[in-house]
């Protein structure tokens, strides 16, 4: 199941992660434990979700 190419898995982010981790913040893993649908991805990194806009 190891995969080199890693991504978070909280759906609408597309950072990368470290190969042990699901997801790339608490961010992510509190959505998805929530359940919440997000329009973009908050979790604050560069090149993700609101990021994208800058
Ligand atoms: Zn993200
Ligand atoms: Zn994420």
């Amino acid at each position: 199941m190891a995969d080199e190419d890693n991504q978070c898995a909280h759906e609408i982010c597309t950072c990368p992660t470290t190969e042990d981790a699901e997801y790339c913040s608490d961010h992510c893993k509190d959505a998805d434990d929530q359940d919440l649908t997000e329009i973009s991805c908050d979790c604050g990194h560069t090149g993700c979700g609101a990021a994208m806009a800058a």
